[in-house]
């Protein structure tokens, strides 16, 4: 079944650039996440995003890719994955935004996502951030030497449905390295135990997209932006994560 896929391990040294991707990717996530508020444009959030990417030497990966016509993926509210900034989307206190964003260092790519909430947000908004979060770093703890692919799935869905969620079927995870989208594909769902075995080397991004309501998804008429089908809130989390010898190596994440 995966005679077809190509899966590359990264050597050590190629591990250190990618963790330097990831470190600079960390840092202008953490600048959005001081910029997002009630009143902010999701255009002003793209230009945060390709201000900070700049300003570290690095080079936005998302502008271009398959035309896709901005740095950030900025996702409100019923919106799942692939938002396209706007001048005049305006966020409201009470509002989530899942902000997706990659860069190049390099010649290696980082890739990352948080769902944030803007100012006050319902009980119920709240509940869905923390589970997909959660959801995530029971992925990344599956990110092991000698695992599979399934066992990541398993524990992704089993955090989200627990909770009450699901999870969304028609966008996955993958490998990432010296291109955005390697493989393996790597599902946010299905059975423990199955799939590619994990390897030290292998660099996977890990991202549940969680639906409050079904999994099903359909895309806007400007061709990028995924919306829940029920009109339910969806958040998005992602990590890049290495499999090392030590276990998971989350590269994304500051500290
Ligand atoms: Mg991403
Ligand atoms: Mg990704």
């Amino acid at each position: 079944m995966f005679k077809s896929m190509s899966v590359e391990t990264k050597t050590a040294a190629e591990l250190a650039v990618m963790a330097e991707a990831g470190r600079l990717l960390a840092e202008v996530h953490a600048e959005l996440a001081k910029a997002v508020a009630p009143g902010v444009t999701t255009a002003e959030l793209d230009a945060v995003a390709a201000a900070g990417i700049k300003a570290r030497k690095a080079k936005a990966a998302f502008i271009g890719y398959r035309g896709f016509p901005a740095t950030l993926c900025v996702s409100v509210n019923a919106e799942v994955v692939h938002g396209i900034p706007s001048k005049t989307r305006v966020l409201a206190e009470g509002d989530i935004v899942g902000l997706d964003l990659g860069l190049i260092w390099k010649g290696f790519y980082a890739d990352s996502a948080v769902t944030h909430p803007v100012g006050k947000v319902s009980p119920a908004a709240r509940k869905l951030i923390a589970a997909t979060s959660a959801a995530l770093e029971a992925g990344l703890a599956e990110a092991v030497a000698g695992r599979r692919i399934g066992d990541i799935g398993e524990a992704v869905q089993t955090v989200a449905e627990k909770a009450g969620y699901s999870v969304v079927r028609e966008f996955v995870g993958h490998g990432i390295g010296r291109a955005l989208h390697e493989d393996p594909p790597v599902p946010n769902y299905g059975k423990a135990g199955t799939g590619l075995r994990l390897a030290p080397g292998m660099v996977l991004a890990i991202e549940p997209m969680v639906n409050a309501g079904g999994p099903d998804v359909r895309v806007l008429s400007d061709g990028w932006t995924a919306v829940t089908s029920d009109g339910a809130l969806s958040a998005h989390f992602e990590h890049t994560v290495a499999v090392t010898e030590d276990g998971p190596r989350v590269l994304t994440r500051l500290g």
